[in-house]
């Protein structure tokens, strides 16, 4: 006789699943653990980076670090949504997507009144003076329209519109403190008999470059994370936020060697001339004018979409479904400030963009915790946080 399933397994099953058909929870696993390495690498090359820092960063950060390996490592391998293979920092990078993924609908990040999916974005259309009544929900507007400025954005977490407009800066500034506390604790990585034992600085390292990468995806800074708008009423929608993503890296069906060669050429220049025009000195401030900066490539990517939308090659038929052509879509090209920039190219500034600034508050963290000098273990603050989650989620 077959037992049958506790009910909370099954509710899971489901809440998996269909979280599996419609993921956004920003950059693909591939990514984070691209973006990860990148900004680990980017801090060993650093003459100015204290020698303590790049021993610990190499504890963290298993596996390739030189351009050689990673390059064939993003040409050559299948990640999906699961960090196979993957320890320390890069494994903890892809954690909160996973969090995202299994959490129950009802559970919250504590001190916030949302759940870790909402911790990923921020959608600015909330904060659009424009669009304050409280029955309908704001929209994306073509050319940017609903854009509002910095100082329109409340530094107030009670602010209700964060429960749907999503608090990423918030959460930024709150893992990379949790970063600081585990350095200044001398709890740098995972080690037996140290409990709680996944309360470490390669945890919070990894936490802090997925939410800093995630900062960096437009459509994580919309709610037209789709791009819906730049498609006809009524139409049966692609999925804009995948090709944004992983289907050019790690799509199950193919490679595209060509257009993933020209990308990863695109990024590594991107790195040594992209400058990082938000702060460091305030970085939830830092945090909100790194979405704004991306907000402004919302326009390239849908118009970019919905010109690569097409029937499916070789198919006169009516019914056949339409789909975008991911080469077409990412060779597209539009005239913003007078300079004529390509999707590939916009993309590998903004994900150069997540590596400096994630090598930024790396930096930026291990200097903070390393003025205070050790504390006891004991004294962390805020360790207690993790078992609440585990109590929950168990
Ligand atoms: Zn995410």
């Amino acid at each position: 006789m077959v037992t049958p399933m506790p009910k909370r397994l099954i509710a899971l099953m489901i809440v998996l699943l269909m979280s599996l058909t419609s993921i956004a929870s920003a950059w693909s696993t591939k990514e984070h653990i691209l973006l990860t390495r990148l900004a680990v690498m980017r801090l060993l090359a650093e003459e100015q980076t204290p020698p303590a820092m790049k021993d610990w960063l190499r504890r963290i950060t298993p596996g390739p670090l030189d351009e050689p390996s990673l390059h064939q490592w993003y040409m050559d391998s299948r990640q999906g949504v699961f960090p196979r293979g993957e320890d320390g920092a890069p494994f903890w990078a892809v954690v909160p997507d996973l969090k995202a993924l299994t959490s129950w609908p009802q559970e919250t990040v504590a001190p916030w009144p949302v759940g870790e999916r909402l911790l990923h974005f921020i959608d600015l259309e909330y904060f659009d003076p424009a669009q304050q009544t409280p029955s309908s929900k704001p929209q994306y507007k073509l050319g940017g329209a609903a854009k509002p400025e910095l100082s329109q954005i409340p530094r107030d977490p009670a602010d209700g519109r964060y429960k749907q407009a999503g608090m990423l800066p918030f959460r930024i500034e709150q893992v990379y403190g949790k970063l600081v506390r585990s350095i200044r604790a001398g709890r740098l990585t995972d080690a037996p008999g140290q409990f709680p034992r996944d309360e470490h600085a390669a945890h919070w390292a990894g936490f802090l470059s997925h939410y800093i990468a995630d900062n960096t995806q437009p459509q994580h800074s919309s709610v037209d994370y789709k791009s819906r708008v730049f498609f006809p009423p009524g139409a049966h929608v692609p999925n804009v936020h995948a090709q944004m993503e992983y289907i050019l890296v790690d799509d199950e069906r193919a490679d595209f060697p060509e257009l993933r060669e020209q990308f990863w050429q695109l990024l590594q220049q991107k790195l040594t001339s992209v400058n990082d025009e938000a702060t460091m000195d305030d970085l939830w401030v830092g945090s909100v004018q790194t979405s704004l900066r991306a907000y402004d490539a919302l326009e390239l990517v849908g118009a970019a979409a919905a010109a690569a939308w097409k029937r499916a090659e070789g198919s006169d038929n009516p019914s056949t479904p339409w789909v975008i052509d991911t080469t077409a879509f990412y060779n597209y090209r539009m005239t913003q400030n007078g300079v004529s920039v390509s999707l590939a190219e916009k993309k590998a500034e903004l994900q150069a963009l997540a590596v400096i600034r994630i090598a930024e508050h790396l930096r930026q963290a291990w200097d903070e915790a390393m003025k205070a000098g050790p504390i006891e273990p004991s004294t962390i603050p805020d360790a207690s946080d993790q078992n609440t989650d585990q109590e929950k989620a168990g």
